[in-house]
Order: C-alpha cells, then sequence, then structure tokens
C-alpha cells in the first residue's frame, strides 16, 4: 500500500554555527541553532518518512531534552528512520525537499544533498529530488534569520 507523508521544520540563523543542509555542510556566514547539527532539510525529511507511517515526529523519536542528541550528525536521524521503515517492510518510493533560505544560493549543493541523502536512507539517487528558493525577503527567512525546509516522501509499506 503507498501512503504519504509530509515534514516541515525551521531553524534559527546564528553567527558561529556551521550551516548543514540535508546532510552537506554549505559555506556561510551564519549557520543554524539546534540541540542536534540544526540540519533543518534532514528533519523535515525524517518527520515525512515518521508522517507517512503515522508514527509522530521526530520529537517523540529523538527528544531534545536527550542529551545523546546533542551536536548529532543528523544522518544519524535519517538512517534510524530508514531502518523503521525497513523493518515494516516499507520502501522509499519517492521524496522531494525544498529548502528556504535568502542567502547563500543552494544550487552549488543540491546534487551532494541529493547523494547524501539517499546514500543516508539507502535509496537511488533518482527517488530524491532537492530544489531550493529564496524568500524573496519576506518574514525571517527573508531577513537571513531563519532557514526552513519542506518535505514530501511517497512510501510504500505492507498491508496490516
Ligand atoms: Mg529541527
Amino acid at each position: 500500500m503507498l501512503r504519504i507523508g509530509e515534514g516541515y521544520d525551521v531553524h534559527t540563523l546564528v553567527d558561529g554555527r556551521p550551516l548543514r543542509l540535508a546532510c552537506v555542510e554549505v559555506p556561510a556566514g551564519r549557520g543554524s541553532l539546534g540541540h542536534s547539527d540544526g540540519d533543518a532539510a534532514a528533519h523535515a525529511v525524517c518527520d515525512a518518512i515518521l508522517g507517512a507511517m503515522a508514527l509522530g515526529d521526530m520529537g517523540a523519536h529523538f527528544p531534545s531534552s536527550e542529551q545523546r542528541w546533542k551536536d548529532a550528525d543528523s544522518s544519524v536521524f535519517l538512517r534510524e528512520v530508514a531502518a523503521m521503515l525497513a523493518g515494516r517492510g516499507g520502501r522509499l518510493v519517492n521524496l522531494d525537499l525544498t529548502v528556504v533560505l535568502e542567502e547563500p544560493r543552494l544550487s552549488p549543493h543540491l546534487q551532494a544533498m541529493r547523494e547524501a541523502l539517499a546514500a543516508a536512507l539507502g535509496c537511488d539517487l533518482g527517488a530524491v529530488s532537492v530544489k531550493a528558493k529564496s524568500s524573496d525577503g519576506v518574514g525571517p527567512v527573508g531577513r537571513g534569520d531563519a532557514v526552513e525546509a519542506r518535505a514530501v516522501v511517497l512510501v510504500e509499506v505492507a498491508p496490516d
């Protein structure tokens, strides 16, 4: 049976933090604040896959109150969520991710992001789409104070 999932995340951008998006470190003036590495793109993908399985969200599985997730590389979360999907006899059909960031331009990094996500999720590169948008100067993302990510996935799982 096919199931759809949606994920959304936003992180504050601050000086002195690296900017990691979809498991790729992007050279930038500011980076994302977070308990883990603050990878909004990876977190949106995790929430989308969890949502497709009706298994809650990242906060339920990887609470920020737990010290072991402090500064965690978010590829760990992607691998865990992919293992949950596989454990239910499921597979990712496709993933479509949009990252909204005012600067820098992400186009030079999109292919690396696709490859990193496919590697962490254990799926074909052709199943992974990553797009980038700016916020056209509007709102906190437009002011460069935040990064936002939205993801949609389709998964195939065994019938209950
Ligand atoms: Mg997050």
